[in-house]
């Protein structure tokens, strides 16, 4: 199994059971809860969108699945933005309710689906049309992440769309040696999100997943610190 996958499963491992909820009936609140993703941001990007995210992994996997892909047009990724400023910053400003993260697909099925089933303390009862809204959307987005490449990732999650940003001022960096590259297009085929990574190698839609450093048959791409590579320093 590659590295990549087997890091994304031990996180998606790691991460997910809280297995004393079991028998204390309370919901995680320890120190891990207040991890800083920014702080991460800043140090490499989105890189946690290509290793360590459990609901990025699920999307990796379904893709695998051998269906006719539905390819997205790149200019989608501008709703994750306004997810961003409306469910998670307007409409709750005006509302009082955090609206993404009650419908959240990914916090339905990591958390809210576990807490269904462990009954009493689920705050929502299966009989409450919300918690069939909720997971009526996770179904769809489940569905969907079988024909398109992680269509969540890259048209819907805030948190991706917050990362991304720090694709560009991030100490990790990526480039191309163009004058390595041969065209082959390997690259492009392997990205988990659909882009060419000649075009804009600090691309908020890129996750750093590396598969296409791993698919380059020349070398052509490279990434690193900027205080440990040269490239990284002129970039
Ligand atoms: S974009 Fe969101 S769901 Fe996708 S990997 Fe990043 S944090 Fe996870
Ligand atoms: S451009 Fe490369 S590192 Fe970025 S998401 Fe695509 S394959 Fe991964
Ligand atoms: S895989 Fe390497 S050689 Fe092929 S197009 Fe991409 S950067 Fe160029």
């Amino acid at each position: 199994m590659r590295r990549r996958t087997i890091l994304q499963a031990a996180s998606a491992a790691a991460l997910n059971p809280y297995v004393p909820y079991f028998w204390k009936r309370v919901i995680y609140q320890g120190g891990g809860k207040y991890l800083s993703v920014g702080m991460l941001g800043c140090l490499v990007g989105r890189m946690p969108c290509g290793w360590v995210c459990p609901f990025g992994f699920l999307q990796d996997l379904l893709f695998r699945l051998p269906l006719p892909e539905l390819r997205l047009p790149r200019r989608l990724g501008i709703a994750r933005y306004l997810t961003l400023l409306t469910a998670v910053l307007l409409l709750p400003a005006l509302t009082g309710v955090s609206w993404f993260s009650r419908l959240c697909p990914a916090g339905t099925l990591e958390g809210g689906l576990l807490l269904q089933a462990a009954p009493p303390a689920s705050p929502l009862p299966p009989t409450s049309w919300f918690f069939w809204l909720k997971l009526g959307l996770l179904v769809a987005l489940l569905a969907w992440a079988t024909v398109s490449r992680r269509p969540f990732c890259r048209v819907l999650c805030p948190l991706g769309a917050i990362l991304g940003l720090f694709n560009r001022v991030s100490l990790y960096r990526m480039w191309v040696e163009e004058e390595s590259c041969t065209d082959c297009g390997a690259c492009r085929r392997v990205c988990p999100v659909d882009i060419d990574i000649r075009e804009d190698p600090a691309s908020p839609d890129c996750i750093r997943c590396l598969e296409c450093k791993e698919a380059c048959p020349r070398g052509a791409v490279g990434s690193g610190f900027r205080w440990l590579t040269a490239e990284g320093q002129a970039g």
